[in-house]
């Protein structure tokens, strides 16, 4: 193996060929031919996990719709959380990036008339949802991908593995990444390197994730000495399949479905989604936010009105009075995964759902142009946290600001390579770089390990359920820091087993599994100073939201010693001061 020598050097590296990092991609290639730019990517860009997402994209089109009003719908939804310079700028530039896809040819869903068809979401007061039938994340994401290889400039690593950053004199100056199909470790150089690598709900055990969401991005960045930022915010959905933890998209209760109990009662009723009167409750109930959704589900478990199933308690979701049609014309994909995994037709069958981890609120720090603190370093998408989506994110709000910060971070990033220093190693980031392959080498590969990757990511993922689930308590947070710490110290006795190098997964577990463990217990610690309930972060201990104290960002540093350190930030507020949570006006 090498990876002392430099395989590569390029202008802008982008790690991630999701939606965020395509974006970034076509941007750069849009604003400097000359500029020379690459992809870098885990997974074959088209399984990035972006395909996956069902239910559409927000951005104000429609007539009766405002910029103000999705802004309030955010900023509200965020728990104030948001910073509301981000968020006016976001919002403003949504319709137009999913407009340009438009124009790059991506099969918006229409009206009869022709026009750009949007549907109602979670948290939105305006339909302003716009969506390709319910595969929207797959045409949106070959939209970007047919688009980027227009620019026969941009170089792709696929099935390249990033292990490192490489960072000294203050900037980042490449990374470290391991070519899946022969193993080798190559060292690439770049003058600035992006960040696209998307969520990391793997680091809990029932998610809607792909197993590829490892949160890598943010593990590199958090080494490299960029700090993590609202970091105990995690988004439960309300509505994934028992077992597989697949996601039933929004979009089903954007098209009208029911959420009821075991009782046949539609149970939101009962509870506060934040909604002024009774009357439009019962019309908009199963859009509320995401978070307050989740914990109504707690509170049906409390009251023994959930249904057991053999996958753990549920309740249900009813699409039975849309009829076939509809649900054929609109949400087709919902039937077929109901079809293929639960052997049940929502045409006539009630569809068992629970609560399932599903977004990441935090990410690493970033500014409004996806600029990290580390010079030359910047983040876009689910890895970033930018940032708009505070204490809880709405429902798509997610795939549009993978467009708006993507496009954002690559012109950044490449205007920071026209003027930053020649591209190449300094002694100290080559020092790193040997010690990259060191580390996998001789610490991996070299040793015969006395602990295995698939115990430790089980205990973990099992840790993190009992102490950051829907909701928290200070002694569960506490108990949950503790036990991850014993599983880093055990971390460092794997080995990895399988000496073969080509498409050697045990490898990439136990790189994917040490980012986790940092992710993980930056939540803990982050959740456990956070005294307060705000948007997804719910402290049974601490049950109302507290501004004198918590009106805060908080960054999470590690430490030399691999331990970490909370810094608060200010939240950018603007024209909207904070309020109550007051949805469907
Ligand atoms: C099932 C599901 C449905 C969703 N539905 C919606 C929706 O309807 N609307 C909405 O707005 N949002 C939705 N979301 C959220 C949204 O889809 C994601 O937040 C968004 O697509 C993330 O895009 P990304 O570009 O940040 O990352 P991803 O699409 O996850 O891409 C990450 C990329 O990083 C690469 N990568 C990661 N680690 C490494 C590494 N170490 N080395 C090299 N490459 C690496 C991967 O190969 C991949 O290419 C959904 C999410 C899920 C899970």
């Amino acid at each position: 193996m090498t990876g002392e020598t430099v395989t590569a050097t390029h202008d802008v590296l982008l790690i991630g060929g999701g939606a965020a990092g395509l974006r970034a991609a076509i941007a750069i290639a849009e604003t400097d031919p000359e500029i020379d730019v690459a992809v870098i990517s885990k997974v074959y860009p088209m399984r990035s996990h972006t395909v996956s997402a069902e239910g559409g994209a927000a951005g104000v089109i429609a007539d009766d719709d405002s910029i103000d009003e999705h802004i309030y719908d955010t900023i509200s939804g965020s728990d104030w959380l948001g910073d509301q310079d981000v968020i006016e700028m976001f919002v403003n530039d949504a319709p137009k990036q999913l407009l340009q896809l438009e124009h790059w040819g991506c099969p918006w869903s229409r009206q009869p008339d022709g026009k750009i068809a949007v549907r109602p979401f979670g948290g939105m007061k305006k339909k302003r949802t716009w969506f390709a039938s319910d595969k929207t994340g797959f045409h949106l994401l070959h939209t970007l991908f047919q688009t980027s290889l227009k620019y026969g400039e941009v170089k792709r690593y696929d099935e390249w593995f990033v292990t490192k950053l490489l960072v000294d004199e203050g900037r980042v100056q490449g990374v470290v990444a391991i070519e899946l199909m022969t193993g080798r470790i190559h060292t690439i150089a770049a003058k600035s390197v992006v960040l696209a690598t998307g969520g990391c709900g793997k680091v809990f055990p029932f998610t809607t994730n792909a197993n590829i969401n490892t949160g890598d991005g943010m593990g590199l960045a958090y080494r490299a000495g960029a700090p993590l930022k609202d970091m105990e915010f995690v988004q439960y959905h309300p509505t994934g399949l028992p077992f597989t933890g697949i996601l039933i998209t929004e979009a089903a209760r954007g098209e009208g479905g029911w959420l009821i109990n075991s009782e046949g009662y539609r149970y939101l009723q009962d509870y506060d989604l934040g909604q002024p009167t009774p009357e439009p409750k019962l019309r908009s109930m199963e859009l509320g936010p995401r978070d307050r959704l989740s914990q109504a589900f707690v509170g049906e478990l409390e009251k023994g009105r959930t249904i057991e199933s053999p996958y753990g308690q549920v309740v249900h979701l009813d699409l039975r009075h849309l009829g076939e049609k509809k649900i054929e014309e609109r949400i087709p994909f919902v039937r077929e995964l109901c079809l293929k995994y639960e052997r049940i037709d929502p045409v006539t069958d009630l569809i068992p759902v629970r609560p399932v981890v599903h977004y990441m609120m935090g990410g690493v720090h970033t500014d409004i142009d996806g600029a990290t603190p580390i010079a030359g370093l910047y983040a876009a998408g689910e890895t970033a946290c930018a940032t708009i989506n505070g204490a809880n994110r709405l429902g798509s709000n997610s795939l549009p600001e993978c467009l708006v910060f993507g496009a954002r971070s690559g012109r950044a990033a490449a205007e920071h390579s026209r003027s930053g220093p020649a591209a190449g190693l300094s002694a100290a980031a080559a020092a790193q770089a040997a010690d990259e392959v060191r580390r996998i080498e001789q610490d991996l590969f070299g040793r015969d390990g006395s602990e295995s990757v698939p115990a430790i990511r089980d205990e973990m993922q099992a840790t993190m359920e009992a102490a950051a689930g829907i909701y928290r308590t200070g002694p569960e947070l506490e108990a949950g820091r503790q036990a991850l710490g014993e599983l880093t110290e055990r971390m460092a006795k794997i080995g990895v087993a399988d000496a073969v190098r080509p498409f050697n997964t045990e490898l990439t577990a136990a790189l994917e599994l040490d980012n986790m463990l940092d992710i993980a217990r930056s939540m803990l610690h982050a959740g456990s100073v956070r005294e307060e309930s705000r948007g997804a972060h719910q402290r049974s201990d601490f049950p109302d939201r507290d501004d004198d104290r918590f009106l805060t960002h908080q960054l999470v540093h590690r430490e030399a010693d691999g331990s970490s350190r909370l810094e608060d930030l200010p939240v950018t507020i603007t024209r909207w001061p904070p309020g109550e949570r007051v949805y469907g006006r």
